[in-house]
């Protein structure tokens, strides 16, 4: 898409543009390089994943067109990066035709299915070989999107395959599918392509991390929060999801003489092939290689032409285990006839192509028998049924216990004891139970009973209005104190290294342990005379232990597991106060000014620090010798490095390597394991080897002495 001069150009571009930023001194005429670094940047981050600046640095170009814009409205253009923010809330998804029909696959799932398809192929083409072109089989949610003059006028969802839902707005807030492309260059005038909409794993993760810290249920898989998200009313939101979109067929498109050329799926278009301007592809292969050379993110990578079938199936295996390597979830390979001419000539049935197969992946789902219901009781007291199924091996791994989330959950899946469920456990997803099979059905089936009373302190559950949880609000109870100790100690935490689930288990059995301050006073004699505590590891355990007293405050808030204070709240109240137990004299007032707490939050805040239980369990804390004050790295925790990432090679002298990374991870910088563009700073201690040789050559990579990183975290904490 950019050759390398034009990438060396655009990034001078932007560095002065960054430094005229500095100094304020932009105006009207930068508009147009503005807009055009921007969506250079939005390439390299979204598409190639490999960004050439910061996202500060990002940003700050952002905000200055921003300005210009709001300064020069007339100036703006439709394909500006701003104009994908849309305003508002989206009223309704009017249903829209596609301009040719969006059909299903046939699909394969095994090694001779290929090559039956394949004799047939042949047979039906009179062709002794074929050429194909296979690619990862995306697992999102279908998407169609139509260009005309080089600007996106529109995009919809699947639907029936005729019609589908005008999703516009919500299709600019993936960063990957670019506003505008010069489909001009091909002589092409208006073009329909087609994708797949998708959640990256690690951004599903992110996701579902952040509706546990609001106590929601997790989305079941990352197709199903692709999907959803496809449909939501609030742009903003969907933008917030960081969803990605793969391109890989062109259906339809017209050139300037005013042809129509329909690909692949409708009959009769030789004489359209025959009009066709030079450069439009004739191949699959050539038009994901169009499509990338446009902007877009087609499997241009991923794909690989073969002639033989046996290498097909060798390619397609060879993805399915790396699966779980991926960074999205794939569930299978397509395998598509490369040649246009041939793909028209095979045709189609009334539901899919005759020239495209998909080979599916062994299915991460199976049924098995829904034996009964426990109770787990959570730290903060909810009252979580998970099911005991019998055990079935999905995926390489034996599931036998499946959370079901809330009793909600449970009637909407209308589960009960004894039933066939269907169980799905996807990549690193934690398993789920999709959906009973009532058509199995005995008639001996129970109904699943939720408690009235707590299953470890037997106190009477309560049930608020708001909230599909069951809890129990005895703070002594057992189960509460010791998923408490837990999280006190975790890594996120307190991060006591070497404690651990295991040991808070058995150490409060043992009544060595009864709260969270005990954690500080722990019989170590007795300790020593376990099996399985020799003396170096009751030494690790100690140390640890005393480590973790000088953590600083941010920690010590998110480890006090208040409800609704995850770990970003808690750094948001470390920066507020000086000292924890003061925040006993704050008002709702005070909290409701911090950046992103809302009433439900504070409220819980207040309450916590009300209760003269927890403000007991602080002074304990703080006599053990616990920090309960703010420290300067809670005042710049969320940090004054965020965007930058380091890299440390060869020998340090005034830092442990470790100490440094710390220190970089706790302003709010990464951490990079390679030398790539992607990479801010390289600090070089003694003897540097290759990996200073590589930064050399890439100039977006800073390079820094020990000595001028020490200056360099001094001046920015
Ligand atoms: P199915 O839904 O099982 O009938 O499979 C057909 C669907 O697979 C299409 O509608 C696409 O949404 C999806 N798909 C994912 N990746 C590809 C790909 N590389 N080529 C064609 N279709 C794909
Ligand atoms: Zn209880």
């Amino acid at each position: 898409m950019y050759s390398s001069e034009q990438t060396r150009h655009l990034q001078d571009l932007s560095k002065s543009l960054l430094l005229r930023a500095a100094q304020s001194s932009l105006a009207e005429k930068e508009l147009v390089p503005l807009r055009q670094v921007l969506v250079f940047h939005e390439y390299r981050y979204y598409i190639l994943n490999d960004p050439l600046i910061t996202d500060p640095e990002y940003d700050s170009l952002y905000k200055w067109l921003e300005k210009l814009e709001s300064a020069h409205p007339a100036s703006i253009t439709p394909d500006s990066p701003t104009q994908r923010v849309a305003k508002g809330l989206t009223k309704n998804f009017p249903a829209v035709h596609h301009l040719v029909p969006m059909l299903s696959l046939e699909n394969s799932y095994n090694a001779d299915d290929l090559m039956d398809w394949d004799r047939k192929a042949r047979e039906l083409t009179g062709l002794a070989g074929i050429e194909y072109c296979v690619e990862p089989k995306f697992d999102g949610a279908s998407i169609s999107l139509i260009y005309e003059n080089d600007l996106l006028v529109r995009g919809a969802t699947r639907g029936d395959g005729v019609e589908g839902d005008d999703i516009t707005s919500n299709i600019k807030q993936i960063r990957s599918v670019p506003l505008s492309a010069a489909f001009s260059g091909y002589g092409i005038e208006q073009v329909e392509i087609r994708g797949e909409v998708l959640i990256n794993k690690e951004n599903f993760k992110k996701f579902n991390a952040r509706l546990a810290e609001q106590q929601l249920p997790p989305l079941a898989n990352p197709r199903n929060a692709a999907s959803g998200s496809l449909h939501m009313k609030d742009p903003v939101e969907v933008s917030r999801r960081n969803l990605e979109a793969f391109l890989y067929h062109i259906s339809y498109y017209s050139n300037a003489e005013g042809l129509d050329i329909s690909r692949g799926e409708t009959a009769g278009t030789d004489k359209a092939h025959a009009a066709k301007s030079k450069k439009t592809p004739v191949t699959h292969s050539d038009s994901l290689n169009m499509l990338w050379n446009l902007g877009f993110r087609s499997p241009q990578k991923e794909k690989k032409l073969f002639r033989n079938i046996q290498e097909v199936i060798d390619y397609c295996l060879d993805f399915e285990s790396r699966r779980d390597q991926l960074p999205y979830e794939i569930d299978g390979m397509v395998i598509k006839v490369n040649d246009f001419a041939l793909q028209d000539k095979m045709g189609m049935t009334t539901h899919h192509p005759r020239w495209a197969i998909a080979f599916k992946f062994k299915a991460r789902q199976a049924t098995s028998k829904l034996i009964k219901v426990e109770f787990q009781v959570g730290r903060t007291g909810s009252i979580t049924p998970v099911a005991k199924i019998e055990p079935v091996p999905i995926g390489g791994v034996t599931v036998g216990s499946v959370s079901l989330f809330n009793e909600d959950v449970v009637r909407s899946k209308d589960l009960k004891l004894g039933d066939s469920v269907l169980v799905e456990r996807a990549g690193d997803v934690i398993p789920y139970i999709v959906k009973s099979l009532p058509d199995l059905r005995t008639g001996k089936e129970k109904k699943i009973v939720f408690p009235t009373h707590c299953p470890a302190c037997g106190d009477e559950l309560v049930r608020t209005e708001d909230e599909a949880v069951l809890r129990c609000i005895n703070i002594n109870c057992p189960a509460q104190v010791v998923e408490r100790i837990i999280h006190f100690v975790s890594k996120d935490a307190m991060d006591i290294r070497s404690f651990g689930a295991a040991n808070v288990m058995k150490f409060y059995e043992l009544g060595f342990l009864k709260d969270v301050p005990g954690i500080y006073s722990l019989p170590f004699d007795q300790i020593a005379t376990l099996e399985g505590f020799g003396e170096k590891s009751i030494d690790n355990l100690r140390t640890a232990i005393e480590a973790s007293k000088k953590q600083p405050l941010h920690r010590v808030i998110f480890a006090l597991g208040i409800r609704y204070v995850g770990e970003t709240t808690a750094k948001t109240l470390a920066k507020a106060v000086g000292y924890l137990p003061d925040f006993k004299d704050f008002s709702e007032e005070q909290l409701l000014a911090l950046e992103d707490i809302g009433p439900k939050v504070a409220g819980s805040i207040l309450q916590f620090f009300e209760n003269p239980d927890n403000r007991k369990m602080l002074a304990k804390l703080e006599a053990l010798g616990v920090n309960l004050r703010s420290t300067r790295s809670d005042k710049t925790a969320t940090g004054n490095l965020t965007g930058l990432s380091f890299l440390f090679t060869g020998t340090l002298h005034e830092l442990k390597r470790s100490d440094a990374e710390e220190l970089v991870e706790k302003n709010g910088g990464k951490i990079m394991s390679g030398v790539s563009s992607k990479l801010s700073y390289l600090v070089v201690g003694e003897d540097a080897g290759s990996k200073l040789e590589k930064a050399k050559k890439i100039p977006a990579i800073k390079i820094l002495t020990e000595k001028e990183f020490l200056r360099f975290i001094g001046s920015a904490t």
